[in-house]
């Protein structure tokens, strides 16, 4: 990378409750592959209002001898800048999808293109930083790494794929902007605090400042409240609301709360292997 780059700061401000924190995302190296654009292959049914688009998509999982069809032809469009939910059964294969639309896994058949580009058959490396620059992911067991503290959790991500060299010098913009994020989720009183001293909405709140540190586009989050009382979940629910509407962040998420999916702009149900709209 160009070693006298600065921290870049993006144009689009996160608003937060009548202030406006400057998203800054420290420089990538280039070779992370952040900047390259792979030629649009986008199906002609793509919306151009389309974050993120599941064409066809099958996965079937081996287990013993026999193999377990999962997802048999779904189709799912999510549109950018709205917050859309995934209702269905446990088993019914929520997670399942939520992985290959987060290129965690890829599916047997079909296509999953996210803006104009295709990303379910990118090389590993090419995935790889996609995932890390485009992508936030929240879980319902908050994945957190218990030895380092909220803070240290926060900027996790954001030293991947740098050099230590790299590291080293955008460290201030990264630990500003992971401050700004803890306030913005409301845990600047907690920075020092490790997982195991927070509650479950606390560590909830982290993993999403965590994953906003890299100034994602999309929101993955599977089953955000699943392990939270309701008054937590609500407010968990609430939080990503207003990122939602006040810095246009894209939300996919699965949850089998009605409550909390009927709040959502758009739902859909996964049954039987494929989606059907609810709303
Ligand atoms: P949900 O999130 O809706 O509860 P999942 O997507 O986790 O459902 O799982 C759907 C089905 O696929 C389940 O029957 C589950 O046991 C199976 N499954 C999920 N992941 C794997 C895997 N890695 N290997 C084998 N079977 C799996
Ligand atoms: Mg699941």
């Amino acid at each position: 990378m160009n070693s006298s780059t600065p921290a870049k700061s993006l144009a689009k401000p996160i608003s937060t409750a009548g202030k406006q924190l400057r998203v800054v995302r420290p420089e990538a190296d280039n070779e992370s592959g952040h900047s390259e654009q792979t030629h649009s292959t986008a199906p002609q049914s793509f919306s151009r209002e389309s974050m993120v688009h599941a064409r066809a998509v099958t996965k079937s999982y081996r287990r013993h001898k026999t193999s377990v069809a999962v997802l048999k032809g779904v189709d799912f469009s999510a549109e950018q800048g709205k917050m859309t939910a995934i209702v269905g059964q446990s088993g019914s294969g929520k997670s399942t999808l939520l992985h290959l639309l987060g290129t965690l896994d890829r599916p047997d058949s079909g296509e999953i293109h996210f803006a104009n580009q295709r990303i379910d058959n990118l090389p590993a490396r090419k995935r790889d930083a996609f995932r890390n620059h485009q992508l936030g992911m929240i879980f319902q067991f908050y994945h957190l790494l218990p030895e380092l503290t909220l803070l240290e959790n926060v900027i996790a991500p954001a030293m991947i794929g740098q050099s230590i060299l790299s590291y080293f010098r955008n460290r201030s913009s990264i630990m500003k902007r992971a401050k700004e994020l803890a306030e913005l989720v409301g845990l600047s009183h907690r920075l020092h605090h490790k997982p195991s001293q927070l509650s479950g909405g606390e560590m909830q709140r982290t993993a999403i400042a965590r994953a906003l540190i890299t100034d994602p586009k999309l929101l993955l989050a599977d089953e955000p409240t699943g392990n939270l009382d309701q008054e937590s979940g609500q407010s968990i629910l609430q939080l990503l609301r207003n990122l939602n509407q006040e810095s246009g962040l894209t939300i996919v998420m699965v949850t089998h709360d009605e409550n909390i999916a009927m709040q959502c702009d758009a739902l859909v149900r996964l049954k039987g292997g494929k989606v059907e709209r609810l709303k």
